[in-house]
C-alpha cells in the first residue's frame, strides 16, 4: 500500500524566452491536474535567470496565456532575476565546502568532447586541479564525484545516471557570469518547498544534476515526473526554435483538451466546444497521472491543420 502524500506542493516554472505554446502547456496542464488532484498547492516561477534570452514582453504574454486558460496559482510568481542574492549565497556556500572550482575552459577547447545526453559538452576535467598558470578563471563548475544517481520516476520509472561519466563536472556560474539554471531550479525549489516536480522528459537529463546539487548542499530531493515531450513531425521538441505556434488565448478549449488528449486522459472530444471552466471541472474529476504515456517523447499533430495525404 502507497502512504498518502500528507502534503504536496508544486510548480510550473516556464523561460521566458516567447509566448507559451501547446510543448508548454503540456507541462503546465500535467504539473497542476497532478498538484490540485492532490489536495496540493501550484505554484509558478518565471524563469528568466538566462536573462540575454528572455523578455518582459514573453513573460507577460505567458501569464495573460496562463490567466486566459484558467489557471489559478498559489503566492505570488516568483521571478528568478529578482533571486541573484539567493543564488550568491548557495555558491558561496557550496565554494566554503570546496566543491566548486574555477574553470578557463572556452567552448572551443571543449569543442572535441563528448556531448551529454542533453548536448552539453562532458567535461574532460581539464582545471579540476587547478589552472594553469596564466590562464584565468571564466566559469566555476560543481565537482563531480564518482557516484551513481538514480531515482525513481513516477512516469519514467527508475533512473540511473552515472554522472561523472555521463556529465563530469558541471558549471554553477557561466562564464557571461549568469548563474547556471542547475543551481537556480535547486536553491528556488528548495525555498519554495517544492514536494514534487512535474514537468517535460527534455529535462530529464538534467535531474541527476539536480540531485547531485541537493545532496551537496543537504537539500531535499522532491519526487520528480517527467511528462513525454511533444514533438513534430521531424521528431523536434516544439519550441520557439522549431516555430511552434503560439496558444490562441481567445480559445483555451480546444488547446486544453488537446493536451488532455496528448496526456493518455481521453478526454470526450466534444469538450474542445465547451467553455474552459467545463474543461477543467471534467480534468480535476478525471485527472489519473498513471494514464500519462511512459515515453519521453510523443508526436503532436495539431488538430486545426489539414493534413496532405496525397502524396
Ligand atoms: N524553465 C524550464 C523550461 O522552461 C523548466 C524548468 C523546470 O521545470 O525545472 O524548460
Amino acid at each position: 500500500m502507497t502512504s498518502p502524500v500528507t502534503f504536496y506542493r508544486g510548480r510550473f516554472a516556464p523561460s521566458p524566452t516567447g509566448p507559451l505554446h501547446f510543448g508548454s502547456l503540456v507541462a503546465a496542464v500535467g504539473s497542476f491536474l497532478e498538484a490540485r488532484t492532490q489536495g496540493g498547492e501550484w505554484l509558478l516561477r518565471m524563469e528568466d535567470v538566462d536573462a540575454p534570452r528572455c523578455s518582459t514582453m514573453a513573460a507577460d504574454s505567458i501569464l495573460r496565456t496562463l490567466e486566459a486558460f484558467g489557471f489559478a496559482w498559489d503566492g505570488a510568481v516568483v521571478w528568478q532575476g529578482r533571486r541573484s542574492a539567493a543564488y550568491v549565497a548557495a555558491l558561496e556556500r557550496i565554494k566554503a565546502a570546496g566543491y566548486i572550482f574555477p574553470c578557463a575552459c572556452t567552448r572551443k577547447e571543449l569543442a572535441d568532447s563528448q556531448l551529454a545526453p542533453d548536448g552539453a559538452a562532458i567535461y574532460p576535467g581539464t582545471c579540476r586541479h587547478g589552472l594553469s598558470p596564466g590562464r584565468v578563471a571564466r566559469a566555476w563548475r560543481l565537482r563531480v564525484n564518482a557516484v551513481q544517481i538514480g531515482f525513481e520516476d513516477a512516469i519514467q520509472g527508475p533512473i540511473v545516471s552515472d554522472l561523472a561519466s555521463e556529465v563530469g563536472d558541471f558549471v554553477l556560474l557561466r562564464a557571461d557570469g549568469l548563474f547556471a539554471y542547475q543551481l537556480a531550479v535547486v536553491v528556488d525549489d528548495a525555498e519554495a518547498g517544492i514536494t514534487h516536480v512535474v514537468r517535460g522528459a527534455d529535462l530529464l537529463a538534467s535531474t541527476p544534476r539536480q540531485i547531485f546539487l541537493q545532496q551537496v548542499m543537504g537539500l531535499p530531493a522532491p519526487a520528480y515526473a517527467h511528462l513525454p515531450v511533444a514533438v513534430n513531425a521531424a521528431g523536434e521538441k516544439l519550441s520557439k526554435q522549431t516555430l511552434a505556434p503560439a496558444l490562441d488565448d481567445a480559445h483555451p478549449a480546444p488547446a486544453l483538451v488537446a493536451a488532455l488528449a496528448f496526456l493518455g486522459q481521453s478526454p470526450p472530444p466534444e469538450l474542445a466546444w465547451a467553455d474552459a471552466a467545463t474543461v477543467w471541472q471534467w480534468a480535476l474529476a478525471n485527472w489519473r497521472l498513471g494514464r500519462v504515456p511512459r515515453l519521453r517523447a510523443l508526436p503532436y499533430n495539431p488538430p486545426d491543420r489539414t493534413r496532405d495525404t496525397a502524396s
